[in-house]
């Protein structure tokens, strides 16, 4: 069922069962779960329409400092869906060294490990359209025949492993999940709803409502058992902030640790240039479709070589090749969205290989690297307001001297074992060798939110339990990437996927054990 918040009576008061506030990814996932071999009734809250649209897009505009950051109004959309509108659907699990507390890295470790995610992660695997849950973790997958065997001379070296990654067709939530969200049996959704404050009781200690709001004008009140807040990494941490007419400093915040901890995936495009030999590219640089399911495959380090070298998790990988018909002709480089500024140095060290040879590929290589928490990473409320009369958002993304030391890493060995294999060579670009000590400024982002509000085993080191509960709230979860204590090198879709059915599990089960009154479906839309 589908209303607009504008037909809502002023001031009216919608009672459910669980308030689940954005309509992404996270949101429109936990809404499915629940409506599955449930009957807890849902709202399901969305700022935005069916569409995008100038204003309330505009809602999400931001300050940004530190490490450049895509605008954010540009980097999330805010309507139906979500970001999902428009996302590029790759996908991977987490490697278990991602959920391990590592000495080398600071705050790292979650409260869960793999294993308890992996019957998750394969649910997940149907919600984001993916092939089978198999990473081809052995050399010769059977779901993906080939694929990773493309890898095997580079496999040989002990510290490479060969990442093989899923491409979703990229799954659109709104539109597959269009007829749960207009039907009978699936939340009440209400558009351009804004949450504008999560309201506890005096004690702060659990949500008594959302207070509504719309550009428009209208205002209500949602009250639920249970609140699930699912409006993305940098949202989720903003509107616990901004609701802080009760606990000073915001919701679930007594420890000062919302919004700290910002993530993304730093990277590097590009991060070389490769030329393969022969048809060796095909090993590494060509993504395939089986059965409707994109596949390709990154290198990265091994866990033994991450441990080892104190380094943080990363991948690389190569976009589809470029023909080069001898090695000399390769001006193309010099096109400025090739190398920007086009770099001659690298240029001719290519040229220089074997001017002679033909039958090469070119290809540019990228790479994704994992950050290390950072408390100084952060989102804050700025003074500037937004049409709602909110205070927008500052965020300050702040890399560390691990991810330098893991690029110059990087730029090194995956170009030594290019050159080793025999399958080609790599040019690193020379900003990821120097010194740089404004390196970070060259740094991408990933268009990754993650980290906000962290997920750990007691409150003095995060901002929700191992449940996604949020520490001294009764009756408020959060969904979504916010909550990963670390950020692997893997886009984080699958992962959020994976935990929020979890929760939904989570849900249903408290429901059952009478945390929740489970008494009809839908409220009625005459409210
Ligand atoms: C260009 C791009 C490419 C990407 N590619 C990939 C990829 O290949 N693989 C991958 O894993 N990830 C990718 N991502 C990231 C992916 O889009 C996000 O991880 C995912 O959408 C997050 O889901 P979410 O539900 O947490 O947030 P969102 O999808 O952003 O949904 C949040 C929802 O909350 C709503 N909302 C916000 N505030 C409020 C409020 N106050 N009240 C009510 N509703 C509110 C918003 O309108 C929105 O609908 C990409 C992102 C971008 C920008």
């Amino acid at each position: 069922l589908i209303q607009e918040a504008d037909r809502v009576r002023r001031d009216a008061r919608i009672r459910c069962d669980v308030c689940i506030i954005g309509a992404g990814a996270a949101g429109i996932t936990l809404a499915a779960e629940l409506a599955e071999g449930s009957d807890l009734s849902v709202v399901l809250l969305e700022s935005g329409g069916k569409l995008k649209d100038p204003d309330t897009q505009d809602l999400y505009r931001g300050e940004l400092r530190g490490a450049p950051q895509y605008p954010l109004d540009a980097s999330r959309l805010r309507f139906l869906g979500g970001t999902t509108n428009h996302w590029g659907g790759m996908c991977r699990p987490f490697d278990p060294l991602d959920f391990r507390q590592r000495a080398w890295v600071p705050h790292s470790g979650w409260p869960l490990g793999r294993e308890e995610l992996d019957p998750f992660y394969e649910r997940a695997h149907a919600v984001c359209d993916l092939g089978p849950y198999d990473y081809g973790q052995d050399a010769a997958s059977a779901a993906w025949p080939g694929v990773t065997e493309r890898g095997a001379r580079l496999a040989e070296e002990e510290d490479l492993e060969i990442k093989l990654v899923q491409r979703s067709k990229p799954t659109r939530w709104a539109k597959k999940y269009s007829d749960l969200l207009a039907g009978p049996d699936g939340p009440r959704v209400i558009l351009h709803a804004n949450a504008y404050q999560i309201v506890p009781d005096p004690t702060g200690s659990r949500v008594e409502e959302v207070d509504v709001r719309t550009l428009q004008g209208n205002r209500f009140h949602v009250s639920a058992k249970n609140y699930v807040l699912a409006t993305g990494g940098v949202e989720n941490a903003r509107l616990l902030l901004l609701s802080d007419s009760v606990v000073p400093g915001g919701l679930g915040n007594r420890r000062d640790l919302v919004g700290r901890f910002f993530m993304d995936h730093p990277g590097a495009t590009p991060f070389g240039v490769v030329l393969f030999f022969d048809r060796a590219y095909e090993r590494l640089a060509v993504e395939e479709k089986h059965a409707g399911v994109g596949v390709f495959t990154g290198i990265g380090m091994s866990a033994a070589m991450q441990e080892r070298e104190r380094l943080l998790a990363n991948a690389a990988y190569m976009y589809r090749p470029m023909d080069v018909p001898t090695l000399a002709e390769l001006r193309w480089l010099e096109h400025p969205k090739v190398l920007d500024p086009p770099d001659l140095r690298m240029l001719e060290f290519l040229q220089a290989l074997d001017p002679g040879r033909g039958d090469a590929k070119g290809s540019i290589c990228w790479i994704r690297s994992e950050q290390a928490p950072n408390p100084e990473s952060r989102v804050t409320l700025g003074s500037e307001l937004d049409a709602l009369g909110q205070r927008r958002v500052v965020l300050d993304w702040q890399l560390g001297e691990l991810s330098q030391r893991t690029f110059h890493r990087a730029a090194r060995f995956y170009a030594e074992v290019i050159a080793r294999s025999g399958i080609g060579r790599m040019k690193v670009m020379p900003w990821l060798l120097s010194e740089e000590p404004d390196w970070w400024q060259r740094v991408a982002a990933g268009w990754h939110h993650i980290g906000t509000t962290r997920m750990a085993a007691d409150s003095a080191h995060g901002v929700v339990d191992p449940d996604g509960r949020v520490f001294d709230v009764d009756n408020l979860f959060v969904a979504g990437s916010s909550v990963f204590p670390t950020s692997s090198y893997i886009n984080p879709t699958l992962t959020l996927v994976a935990l929020t059915i979890r929760l939904a599990d989570h849900l249903k089960a408290r429901a059952s054990a009478g945390g929740v009154a489970a008494p009809r479906r839908a409220p009625p839309p005459s409210q």
